[in-house]
């Protein structure tokens, strides 16, 4: 019989990705539904340390895979780990990060088992009558959200995307069963050959880490819009980002970009000025702990999110807003 949320743990040069830490808390709040437990998968090479970590942040047991041939991320042996793993213990749930090797992985080791994936999810939840995962995600252009169930087959699987769910804290004085799995390879498991690995500049700005954020969209009017954003977030600091309409635009990097095509962002404070609140991007910013709207348009779909708004014309208001935190930090009423 199924049995267990297991989660695909990511990891890079072998260290743990966030998306996989968020997984496990999501998946603790579900497994209480199910009196089941959180089981972590981590495949690569000369990964066991990690497991601690992988306690500490809330995982019942630990499954490790390890072996040269997994030391670079490669669709074909890592599939085979994760197929034998799922076909072996039978998981009633699997859940992977909608990261780049998420969105690989997930559908091979779907196919290979034979069942359904929700891809992307942006919320999950136990049907409280069938037991059933609701997995819901934006659809039709994102104008509708969709709540998916896989009735007929097991596991039931769905990839998440980063930064959506929330981590529990960390607890050093968890542990839990770790199992070393082997998988026998064979060289025609590995059908590529790594001749380099090239990696992405790592200066560029995660905006999915800043605690604040300060977003722009339409209203900027071009990059200069966007300066006098950056002089507020200067001052709180925190960093920039937008709207697609400003990526779009060419006035700003994509990847600052907030919503569904973009980035999911939680930061404890989200400044959207002179943006709508279009369904696609409040996908991307809608659980971020603290929203201020500044908008000339008091009916703008943003206002219903917002916890706090200030109506009017931003290029008046954002200056003075930068001068009155300016002003309150020289006073020490804020940090
Ligand atoms: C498949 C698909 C995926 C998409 N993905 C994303 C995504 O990831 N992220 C995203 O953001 N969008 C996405 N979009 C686009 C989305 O539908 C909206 O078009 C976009 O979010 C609108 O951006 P905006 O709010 O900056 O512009 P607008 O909707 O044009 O809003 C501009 C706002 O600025 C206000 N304003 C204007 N001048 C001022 C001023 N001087 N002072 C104060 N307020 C002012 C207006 O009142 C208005 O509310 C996607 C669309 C599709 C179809």
């Amino acid at each position: 019989m199924s049995k267990d949320i297991y989660i695909v743990i990511e990891q890079r040069d072998g260290n743990v990705q966030k998306v996989g830490l968020e997984l496990i808390g999501e998946a603790t709040r579900l497994a209480k539904e199910l009196n089941q437990k959180v089981v972590a998968i981590i495949v690569g090479n000369k990964v066991a340390s990690k497991s601690d970590l992988l306690f500490h942040y809330g995982a019942d047991k630990v499954i490790i895979v390890e072996d040269p041939i997994l030391k670079e991320y490669v669709t074909e042996p890592y599939t085979k780990a994760l197929t034998k793993i799922i076909l072996e213990f039978e998981p009633e749930i699997v859940l992977f990060g909608a990261s780049s090797i998420g969105r690989d992985l997930a559908p091979r080791v779907a196919s290979a088992i034979h069942t359904g994936l929700t891809a992307d999810c942006t919320g999950l939840a136990i049907d409280p009558e069938t037991k059933l995962l609701m997995m819901t995600r934006p659809a039709f252009g994102g104008n509708i959200m969709a709540t998916i169930v896989c009735r007929d087959y097991r596991p039931q699987m769905a990839t998440v995307r980063p930064g959506v769910m929330k981590m529990l804290p960390k607890d050093d004085t968890l542990s839990g069963e770790v199992v070393q799995y082997k998988v026998d390879f064979v060289p025609e498991d590995m059908n590529v050959e790594i001749l380099e690995v090239a990696k992405e500049d790592k200066k560029r700005v995660d905006i999915t880490e800043a605690k604040i954020l300060v977003s722009g969209g339409r209203a900027m009017g071009g990059p200069a819009g966007y300066e006098s954003l950056r002089a507020v977030a200067d001052v709180l600091g925190g960093e920039i980002s937008s709207s697609r309409v400003g990526v779009d635009s060419g006035w700003i990097e994509k990847h600052r970009q907030v919503g569904q095509t973009g980035k999911t962002v939680r930061p404890a404070l989200y400044i959207a000025c002179g943006i709508s609140g279009a369904i696609q991007h409040l996908a991307g910013m809608e659980n971020s702990d603290f929203i201020l709207a500044i908008n000339k348009d008091e009916s703008a779909p943003i206002m219903d999110v917002a916890d706090l708004a200030i109506v009017g014309d931003l290029k008046v208001i954002v200056p003075k807003l930068t001068e009155a935190i300016k002003k309150a930090k020289a006073a020490k009423v804020v940090d």
